[in-house]
């Protein structure tokens, strides 16, 4: 029935009034995840949801991430070239709505050289002053702390960086990259396995505000609360977000979940054997 009614392109006031309708506003910080085209048409594209984004909540976070500056992945190198700078356009991957934020609203982005944030806003250096190689989730962990929520238009938890700063504090980063700098020296830090098996968090986090958009599912979620969803659901079951395809990184980190199951598990919270 759907498919045969004419959607006409949503515009900024729709937008904003779907933001207000979840509870956003000036004392909301939220890290956005997006997808334009699951929107369906929107009038002014990409800048009319970064503008209703800006004009309704106090702090805005994106991920830059940049893919390209990546030299070296698990045991091989990568074909990445670039040095990152901060004039480095967000990986395709990422969105357009990032990449339109970064160019067009001049916000502070971080310095990680594939994991950057762009910040805006209240807050928003002090955000960004807490990233660092070791931990790249830290503006996303510090927006947690002030009360932060995640906001997803038109993706789902496939696309939710919070999830993996949750892996990252049960103690599940175990892989690295390394990546080159715009002065062409080369870091290595941890990196995250992916995030193909994300989904198995939903009914998890059904208590989600949702609301339309256009054509594009719209959520709110706390980030504490995206947080202990995921701690509690890898002290249950430590590989219930790694993937099954046999090429991806996912199954370095199943091997090693394997091996070192008692490691695992005191990581994310279970007792000793002593204490039990
Ligand atoms: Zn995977």
């Amino acid at each position: 029935m759907e498919s045969m009614l004419f959607f006409r392109a949503v515009g900024y006031r729709e937008v904003v009034a779907g933001l207000a309708r979840l509870g956003l506003s000036r004392r909301s910080g939220v890290v956005v995840h997006a997808s334009l085209s699951a929107f369906g048409q929107v009038q002014g594209g990409a800048r009319t949801v970064v503008q209703a984004l800006l004009d309704t909540v106090g702090t805005l976070i994106m991920p830059a991430f940049t893919y390209e500056t990546i030299t070296w992945t698990e045991g091989r190198r990568a074909s990445g070239t670039a040095g990152f700078h901060s004039g480095l356009p967000v990986s395709r991957e990422i969105g357009r709505i990032p990449e339109v934020f970064r160019r067009e609203f001049a916000p502070l982005r971080t310095s990680h050289p594939v994991l950057s944030f762009v910040v805006a806003g209240t807050g928003a250096s002090e955000l960004a002053a807490v990233q660092s190689l070791e931990r790249p989730y830290g503006p996303i962990e510090k927006l947690a702390e002030h009360g932060g929520e995640v906001l997803l238009l038109g993706v789902d938890h496939r696309s939710n960086s919070t999830i993996h700063l949750g892996e990252q504090l049960a103690g599940r980063m175990i892989l690295v990259r390394s990546a080159r700098l715009a002065s062409g020296q080369v870091v290595s830090f941890p990196f995250p396995n992916c995030s193909a098996a994300f989904g198995r968090l939903a009914w998890e986090l059904r208590g989600a505000r949702r609301v339309k958009v256009g054509r594009a599912q719209v959520q709110a979620v706390a980030m504490s609360q995206v947080l202990a969803a995921t701690q509690h659901l890898l002290a249950l079951h430590p590989t219930a977000l790694l993937c099954r395809s046999p090429s991806c990184r996912c199954q370095t980190v199943r091997r090693w979940v394997q091996r070192r199951p008692l490691a695992a598990g005191l990581a994310a919270g279970a007792p000793s054997e002593k204490g039990a």
